[in-house]
């Protein structure tokens, strides 16, 4: 029988290294909580291949003594709480004592610190968890850390590690989401040397984002106050209107922690339920405050879970907090408009391609054969054979009869919440969703000119100034050609600026900016891979498309019809660019079997 030993401490070290340190940005996570714990007015965060190889973090706080420095690196070694009942009310981020000797475990661990009141500082060299030495140093009072070759003590973590620059954006990431909770704290943050950003002690959280994610989006952001039940919120969320095609802006603190919680997300986004087009997320900017006993911060050491004791409530007040802070910011609607939309619908840019032939303007749509596949009653449909130029401006009715085949009319009979519009046909009823057909018809009609190769551009008048924060900046670096292939020409004037000289021609130059902006968001997030140019450019035509129907105006009955007829043109008129169906039919016969005939 095996006998029971007590580990090692450096083996118990590496096993919880395995919990504590899931990847770089997690070393980066626990070093910057202890400056900040340690009163850092100053830290500065440097890292190497995502971190792989090299993590730096120097801070000017209050340093440790020779002893404990050395205590810092035992297991459990923290000052941060003496007794178990010190949990509940834990006003640092540390307390587990954990951190350095897990990450000292797994790497080549540099510390070197001094207070004010040591006469010179101390440094500390671990590899693999064993000391290498300990002696004194030259320091300014403060810490510096260094961690190298993380995880070279166990190849097989290292194995598990993203590319270098998935593993760069967590930690960029997280740099700035303390970056933005610790205003008057600066930050640096380097990666080879170079500054990703610098931010010098700020007065405020906006002037702290607008330094972190651009000044443009520290225009677009109001203040929120409020407080009720043992919760309170503060911090900057997003003008009414103002959405974003990622969810990289919104981020949430929980008693000054960031956290990534599905709760707090889902509130902030319904909050924002009319006041941002379906599928964009709201910019926030928040900080939630409760007490500690009734929230778990660290469900997970190395995750940013979080777990509520009264998640009902804290819903309801979340989106009450919100709502009220969006209804008082929006204008007031125009006298004798009761409209419950507080945002006019923005302007419905017009397409700048050709449009597709139409057929008369005739209520009686029609159709000559059938679609692939039927999403409904076999017999009642329509025709997707794509129109000739020239004989979309035939007389719709003598088509279908010369062709004689399938023929099947739609009578538009209204438009039904705004967003289906009704048809009777011959075997049924019709409901369209015109914002779908809308998207479908661009969408293949981008893809079209994007396909022939006719990326035409249109060179702007006045070229659009456009702002970028530094993660965006190099972002768009890196693609630039993928911009160029697409249309786009963006000249660099400064660091972080950019112009925008000219767009695709499809593209309205009002929305110039913006699209070019969740074009970056999505080559960032989803890793695009603009090798592969058809699934780039479908994504492409997808946003563009998604992005002026959503903010197009309700079309009125002609619109609709030469809408529904445009539809039936397209190479899949069943469903919008996302795959949600663009129309169904409800049968006669179900109609009459509803009313039990
Ligand atoms: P914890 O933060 O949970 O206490 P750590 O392993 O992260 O555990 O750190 C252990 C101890 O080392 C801390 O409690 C603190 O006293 C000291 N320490 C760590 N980093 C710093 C720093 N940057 N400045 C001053 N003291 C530090
Ligand atoms: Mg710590």
């Amino acid at each position: 029988m095996p006998a029971i030993r007590i580990l090692p401490d450096f083996v118990a070290n590496q096993i919880a290294a395995g919990e504590v340190i899931e990847r770089p940005a997690a070393v980066v996570k626990e070093l910057v909580e202890n400056s900040l714990d340690a009163g850092a007015s100053r830290i500065e965060i440097e890292f190497r291949s995502g971190g792989k190889n090299l993590i730096r973090v120097e801070d000017n706080g209050y340093g440790m003594s020779p002893d404990d420095a050395l205590l810092s690196l035992e297991r459990h070694g923290t000052s941060k709480i003496r007794e178990a009942g010190d949990l509940l009310k834990i006003g640092t981020y540390g307390f587990r004592g954990e951190a350095l000797p897990s990450i000292a475990s797994v790497s080549r661990f540099t510390l070197r610190t001094r207070t004010e009141n040591q006469p010179h500082g101390t440094e500390i060299f671990i590899n693999g968890g064993k000391m290498v030495h300990s002696k004194e140093c030259g320091m300014p009072g403060g810490t510096h850390i260094e961690v190298a070759h993380l995880f070279h003590t166990v190849p097989a973590r290292r194995k598990f590690l993203k590319t270098d620059n998935t593993e760069a954006a967590h930690i960029v990431h997280l740099s700035r989401l303390f970056a933005v909770a610790n205003p008057q704290t600066s930050f640096n943050l380097l990666e080879n040397g170079r500054a990703l950003f610098r931010s010098p002690v700020c007065q405020s959280l906006r002037e702290r984002v607008g330094e972190i994610f651009g000044r443009q989006i520290a225009g677009q952001l109001i203040e929120i106050d409020a407080e009720a039940d043992g919760f309170k919120l503060t911090g900057l969320i997003g003008k009414p209107g103002v959405g974003r095609a990622t969810r990289h802006e919104l981020v949430t603190y929980v008693n000054r922690r960031p956290v990534d919680s599905r709760l707090l997300n889902f509130a902030l986004i319904e909050a924002y339920h009319t006041y941002i087009p379906k599928g964009r997320y709201p910019l926030a900017f928040v900080f939630l405050e409760m007490d500690p006993g009734t929230v778990d911060v660290n469900v997970h050491p190395a995750k940013r879970e979080v777990r509520f004791r009264e998640e009902g409530k804290l819903r309801h007040f979340l989106i009450r907090a919100v709502l009220d802070r969006l209804r008082e910011a929006s204008p007031p609607p125009p006298e004798g408009n009761s409209s419950r939309r507080p945002i006019p619908a923005l302007e419905i840019p017009k397409p700048r391609f050709a449009p597709a032939p139409i057929e008369g303007n005739s209520r009686v749509l029609t159709r000559v054969s059938r679609v692939p596949e039927k999403p409904f009653a076999e017999k009642s449909l329509v025709a997707p054979t794509p129109a000739k130029p020239d004989e979309g401006r035939e007389d719709s009715t003598e088509k279908a009869t010369t062709t004689g085949e399938g023929r099947l009319s739609w009578r538009y009979l209204g438009m039904a919440h705004g967003a289906s519009a009704v048809f009777e046909t011959e075997t049924g009823i019709v409901l369209l969703h015109w914002r779908g057909a809308r998207a479908r018809i661009l969408y293949e009609e981008i893809l079209a000119q994007s396909e022939n190769k006719s990326q035409a551009s249109q060179k702007l008048l006045f070229p659009i100034p456009m702002e970028l924060d530094a993660l965006a900046a190099t972002a768009l670096e890196e693609h630039l050609d993928f911009f160029r292939n697409n249309g786009f020409d963006i000249e660099k004037f400064g660091r972080n600026y950019y112009r925008i000289e000219a767009l695709p021609e499809w593209l309205d130059p009002g929305q110039g900016e913006g699209f070019a902006r969740d074009l970056l968001s999505l080559l960032r997030e989803r890793g695009l891979n603009p090798n592969r140019p058809t699934p780039a450019r479908e994504e492409i035509a997808r946003l563009a498309a998604g992005r002026i129907a959503k903010t197009s105006r309700p079309p009125d009955k002609e619109e609709i019809i030469r809408l529904a007829n445009r539809l039936m043109a397209c190479q899949n008129p069943l469903n919008d660019p996302r795959g949600r169906p663009t129309f169904f039919e409800i049968s006669r016969g179900d109609l009459e079997k509803k009313f039990g005939k």
